[in-house]
């Protein structure tokens, strides 16, 4: 059984926004937004709403006030912030939070550095600084830019009242190397200590329905661990598999939540004659 997760509060709230006619069009399938829950996951905090979004910059700018709107910690956006006319991600952006767009200059010498090192390789034929390439180093206004170990556009950061804004490339690969290099020390300011715990246990019982009640009543009394049965074998030997998981702000308020979550199933089981393991 899955409780509502709408009801479990969050530790670092956080919404993502696929910006990507490919992706809307089927041509892709949107992998980052469940990479990025992933990550989220394990780092204590939680992913509230995910949106896919056209590339233009009406529908980026509106799906991102609507995102600030609900106060949330962390906006990832993902895509968008290539060289090329139809990326439009940072422009929406400055649209949504009244920014304007202009050079900076970190992104600027990044940006000339990785072209110099693609030259110099031979993938492309000038180090040169054009229009297109100057378009991935113009950030909105109070925005900072990450670097990008893996292609040439780099990410930004930028702080909106409460809320930050997280612009990360599309493609898969980069998104990933900023998140698991670069992006890790603005990460830790958000989620701090945050961890998430699991832990399971087994009970002898192989009919779910009589598991049901007691684990509602569970997880309406422990709200923030999130408690789900699992059938585990078939016929009557059929066994039931109990997780717990929780997020904390350190590993001892995580592990809390979720013993006292456990102590309340084993009681409640009991007393509907279900034995624990
Ligand atoms: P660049 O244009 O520099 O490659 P970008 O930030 O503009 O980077 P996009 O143009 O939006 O990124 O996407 C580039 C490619 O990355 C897409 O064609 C697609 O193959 C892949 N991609 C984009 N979004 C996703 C997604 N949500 N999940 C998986 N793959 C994606
Ligand atoms: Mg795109």
């Amino acid at each position: 059984m899955a409780p509502d997760l709408a009801i479990i509060p969050t530790m670092a709230s956080t919404e993502v926004i696929i910006v990507g006619n490919e992706v809307l069009l089927g041509l892709v399938q949107d992998t980052n937004s469940n990479y990025l829950c992933r990550v989220v996951r394990t780092l204590g905090g939680s992913v509230n709403h995910i949106a896919v979004v056209a590339d233009e910059i009406d529908a980026i700018a509106d799906e991102i006030k609507s995102s600030l709107r609900r106060r949330p910690q962390l906006v990832f956006t993902c895509g968008g912030l290539g060289p090329t006319e139809d990326d439009l991600t940072l422009t929406g952006i400055g649209k949504a939070c009244g920014l304007d767009l202009s050079v900076d200059a970190i992104a600027r010498e990044f940006v000339a550095r990785r072209y110099a090192e693609l030259a110099s390789a031979g993938h492309v034929s000038t180090a040169e600084m054009n229009e297109s390439r100057l378009k991935m180093a113009k950030l909105p206004s109070g925005a900072t830019m990450i670097e990008n170990p893996v292609g040439t556009a780099p990410a930004t950061h930028v702080r909106v009242n409460d809320s930050r804004i997280v612009s990360l490339p599309g493609v898969p690969a980069e998104l990933r190397g900023i998140v698991e290099g670069p992006l890790r020390p603005v990460l830790a300011e958000i989620f701090g200590s945050g961890r998430y715990v699991e832990r399971e246990i087994f009970v002898e019982s192989g009919d779910e329905s009589m598991l049901a009640p007691a684990l509602r009543r569970a997880s309406r009394l422990h709200p923030r661990v999130y408690i789900e049965s699992h059938a585990k074998g078939f016929g009557l030997e059929v066994k039931f598999r109990i997780t717990f998981s929780a997020s904390g702000a350190n590993d001892r308020e995580a592990e809390g939540l979720i013993e006292l979550a456990c102590d309340d199933v084993r009681r409640l089981l009991q007393e509907n004659g279900i034995g624990v393991l």
